[in-house]
């Protein structure tokens, strides 16, 4: 087990855009655990590898159904809107609303290499959109709406 230091808003990393991941060697899979542990310890429900400086297409999440591991996730499909309020590990202490599509498809690698979509509504949804945008340096912050403006989700 091995907790990674999470970077926060001001670092410019997370505003890079992260590299697709070739092959899923020692390293990745030395990764995808340390960012397991990391989001569990910071009671995170999703974790971006760029928020432990690592540049590659790598995301975690876990809304509380148990760990998804996801590499290279590309989002396929999109469907509705939902407005909601979301924080992130790396903007402690904060949130904001946000509109996100109600039901995505992401196509992505599981740990094996194995090809596999996944479908989320609601908050798993919006959790992947999140993590997503992570890896093209996108903060929820960029996106977020005011109290005022829901009709315009
Ligand atoms: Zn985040």
């Amino acid at each position: 087990m091995a907790i990674r230091q999470i970077r926060f808003e001001d670092d410019p990393i997370l505003r890079k855009k992260s590299r697709k991941v070739d092959k899923i060697d020692e390293r990745i899979r030395t990764l995808v655990q340390d960012m397991l542990d990391t989001m569990y310890k910071e009671e995170g429900v999703g974790l971006a590898a760029p928020q432990v400086g690592i540049l590659k297409r790598v995301v975690v999440i876990d809304i509380g159904e148990g760990p998804i591991v996801m590499i290279n996730p590309e989002i396929i499909e999109e469907e509705g809107k939902s407005i909601d309020l979301e924080g992130c590990l790396s903007i402690p202490g904060k949130s904001g609303k946000v509109c996100r599509p109600e039901r995505v498809k992401v196509e992505h690698l599981d740990i094996e290499g194995n090809k596999n979509i996944i479908e989320g509504t609601a908050l798993l949804a919006r959790a992947l959109c999140h993590e997503i945008d992570h890896l093209n340096g996108i903060l929820y912050i960029d996106k977020v709406v005011d109290a005022d403006d829901e009709q315009e989700c």
